[in-house]
């Protein structure tokens, strides 16, 4: 695994110190030129100038301790560079699992007196430690697991509501504190939370199963604000396979009709589309047809280790034409197949490193997957390790640039697109999907209902099903009744 890695030889090894054009044509050619004024010899228009430059410089001279790159910083002073990037970069992670914790410890009642986020807790999340991790944003997963009593798509299941009481409890633990977490659900929110000091927080879900087979779905989990899904779980679902699948001796299908509909329907509202998760196929379909960038939330690469839920060559290929990103996931298992509890931060940046080689800088991200798995690598244990992994990418060769783009700028960049295109394709007038999934059992009618088309009442009422017993009386049901 790690010692299929080396590290690519086309990265600048160079300290990038981000120097300022500061030439007067640097912006399209034209220059700015200051004319003096020639009405102004006189000792009190010097002296006036004079004072007015020294009021200015008193005004702004606390200011420039915030300006980038005003000091020389040593090039191998990797703590110093990071924390600089920190301060003009927000630092975003792809994936937490979190809001999992608020569900099964807690049964989502977070005002619990025993759950407070400012204390330490157990576990790799907590505030006082997304602090000391320099972090400036945070995609909350709000998951539920693969239903595995549903052996058919159209199997009655809790997945959709679950998924909107883990989106409720997701928005009542941002506002619970808003002292420090504040919701996000564009990338200039981001930004703007960021400069004034609080993490953003975002919403993915992850997995098409938590949908309900329906592309009406989609579209009110982006209302409540998520703004990202991942296609599948470890479950196949009606829209895509999983890697799961492919892992367990499954066929990989890749992306169904339904799945094709989803994409565009999610490229159309301005979600991002999360590829981690899924089969190989399903990533190269969804590349073919995305209009927009996509990301993987938290994947690794396969030719660093070979576990089908990391991404392959040619996938990364493919995204470097899309413009998409893969957030390098510190996961054991997906970092070392053979001995996981070996898995160490140099094992994330030769992830980083491979990802970078075969796609670029533009291409990678962060996403932990704390509160996924109980154990992280060494060197990576919870969400205060951040600035480690910056260091150690910059000591193995990145410039402040690509550890700006590793940091957050590449998932800002992604999600901006996706908006954009959204825009665009909203201005064309395209109307919402209205697929549905193929073997999708619709509610029939009864012959009372006042229907508004002719043959309906024909139609629907014929087969109506009996109604349920619910108020458990005895009585017979009735199922010609309103
Ligand atoms: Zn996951």
């Amino acid at each position: 695994m790690a010692d299929t890695m080396t590290t690519p030889n086309s990265l600048s090894r160079e300290y990038d110190n981000q120097a300022q054009d500061s030439s007067p044509e640097s912006s399209n050619g034209r220059a700015i030129v200051l004319h003096p004024n020639s009405r102004n010899h006189g000792i009190w228009s010097f002296s006036r100038g004079t004072i007015i430059t020294a009021a200015f410089a008193l005004l702004l001279g606390p200011l420039t301790f915030f300006w980038p790159q005003q000091q020389p910083c040593d090039p191998t002073d990797y703590a110093e560079r990071t924390r600089r990037i920190l301060k003009q970069t927000p630092l975003i992670d792809g994936h937490n699992d979190l809001p999992l914790m608020f569900r099964l410890e807690l049964r989502n009642q977070i005002y619990d007196e025993r759950f407070d986020f400012n204390n330490r807790l157990l576990g790799h999340t907590d505030l006082s430690r997304m602090r000391q991790g320099m972090m400036g944003g945070q995609f909350w997963s709000v998951f539920i697991d693969c239903d595995a009593k549903q052996k058919h798509f159209e199997d009655p299941s809790w997945v959709v509501r679950d998924t909107l009481e883990q989106i409720d409890v997701t928005h009542r633990f941002i506002e619970q504190y808003r002292k420090d977490l504040q919701f996000c659900d564009t990338p200039s929110c981001v930004r703007k939370a960021f400069r004034s000091g609080r993490i953003a927080s975002m919403i993915g879900i992850e997995g098409g199963h938590q949908l309900g087979s329906s592309i009406g779905s989609v579209r009110q989990m982006y209302s409540l604000g998520a703004r990202y899904m991942t296609l599948t779980h470890n479950c196949d679902n009606a829209f895509a396979t999983s890697a799961t699948t492919v892992a367990t001796g499954g066929v990989d299908h890749g992306l169904t009709k339904l799945g094709r509909e989803v994409i565009e329907e999610m490229n159309r509202l301005g979600m991002m589309v999360d590829l981690s998760h899924v089969s190989h196929q399903t990533m190269r379909d969804v590349l073919g047809i995305a209009k927009a960038p996509v990301i993987f939330s938290h994947s690794g690469a396969y030719q660093t280790t070979q576990h089908l839920r990391n991404v392959p060559d040619d996938v990364l290929r493919q995204l470097k034409y899309n413009g998409g990103v893969v957030m390098a996931v510190f996961l054991n298992g997906f970092l070392n197949k053979e001995n996981p509890s070996a898995a160490t931060i140099h094992d994330v940046v030769d992830h980083i490193f491979h990802i970078a080689d075969v796609c670029g800088w533009d291409c990678v991200g962060i996403g932990a997957d704390f509160f996924g798995p109980s154990f992280a690598p060494t060197g990576l244990e919870d969400v205060s390790k951040y600035p480690n992994l910056i260091e150690l990418v910059m000591q193995r060769g990145a410039t402040d640039s690509q550890a700006q783009s590793l940091a957050g700028e590449n998932i800002l960049r992604v999600w901006e697109q996706v908006e954009r295109k959204a825009q665009q394709i909203q201005a064309t007038g395209r109307k919402p999907i209205e697929s549905e999934y193929s073997e999708r059992e619709w509610t029939k009618g009864f012959a009372e209902d006042p229907y508004m088309l002719r043959g309906s009442r024909e139609r629907l009422a014929a087969d109506a099903p009996p109604m349920p017993d619910v108020y458990n009386t005895g009585k017979k049901t009735d199922t010609s009744g309103p």
